[in-house]
């Protein structure tokens, strides 16, 4: 069972938050000072709230982004570039989120587009996955989701854990309901094999998190699932209480 030193636990606030959220992050970054060795901690706000909530993270909070432009800079209107992420002190940005990929139809060829701009901005970015419950329930999941992750992420990775994943079931999002651990296991073993597959040995350094309704109760189980590198959490990553009450199981 791979097992990485640390953990990666990430938060995704979708378009929630105005400024008051802020104390959230204050929250959230002073607690962490005590779980420092145990994992690296990231919050992407609204692209609105990246500079103040940068202002209050510390050392012991990464602050990231939830898209980025595949283009570096240009007449894309309403969009922002990966190089404006780093301008603010952004380390991370979440690409191909399942909600990107339906609301704005996302294309794997344009998720990997995506990532690369980040990399080339020093950003690393979470490259996520996940099939539909139509699809699960056909038999389809696993071959649906490892092809989206061959074909999302870049032809080659230059340094040891330069991207991460996250395999978030879209059935699981938002709804409460999670995937069992059993499922989550099998997905990651094949995710990392498809990792390997494309990358060699540099397979093995990339993360690969769970998304999908993880809470405080369940985080414990999923965290120490096989393969599980840490999680991707929307909704408990709102609160300072539920976030770190999913640290708490690191
Ligand atoms: C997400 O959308 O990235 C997510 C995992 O959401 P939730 O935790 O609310 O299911």
């Amino acid at each position: 069972m791979t097992q990485k030193n640390k953990k990666l636990i990430a938060g995704n606030w979708k378009m929630n938050g105005l400024q008051g959220a802020l104390n959230e992050i204050e929250a959230i970054a002073k607690k962490l000072t005590d779980y420092a060795d145990k994992g690296t901690f990231l919050i992407c706000p609204p692209a609105t709230l990246i500079a103040g909530a940068k202002a209050l993270a510390g050392d012991a909070l990464h602050i990231g982004a939830q898209d980025c432009h595949s283009e570096k800079n240009g007449a894309f209107t309403g969009d922002i570039s990966a190089e404006m992420v780093a301008d603010l002190g952004g380390r991370f940005v979440i690409v191909g989120h399942s909600e990107r990929r339906e609301g704005h139809h996302e294309s794997n060829a344009m998720v990997k587009a995506k990532a690369e701009t980040a990399l080339e901005q020093g950003i690393k970015p979470i490259v996520c996955c996940g099939e539909t419950l139509q699809q699960r329930e056909a038999g389809e999941a696993i071959g649906f989701v490892t092809q989206q992750i061959a074909e999302s992420t870049p032809d080659s990775l230059s340094k040891d854990g330069e991207i991460a994943l996250a395999y978030e079931p879209i059935w699981a999002i938002g709804t409460g309901k999670t995937a069992s651990v059993d499922d989550v296991a099998e997905m990651h073993v094949a995710l990392r094999k498809t990792l390997v597959d494309k990358f060699g040995a540099r397979g093995h350094t990339v993360e690969i998190l769970y998304g999908g309704s993880v809470k405080p109760e369940n985080a414990n189980a999923l965290l120490h699932t096989q393969d599980v590198d840490g999680a991707l959490v929307g909704g408990a990553s709102l609160k300072a209480e539920s976030f770190l009450g999913i640290v708490a199981a690191l």
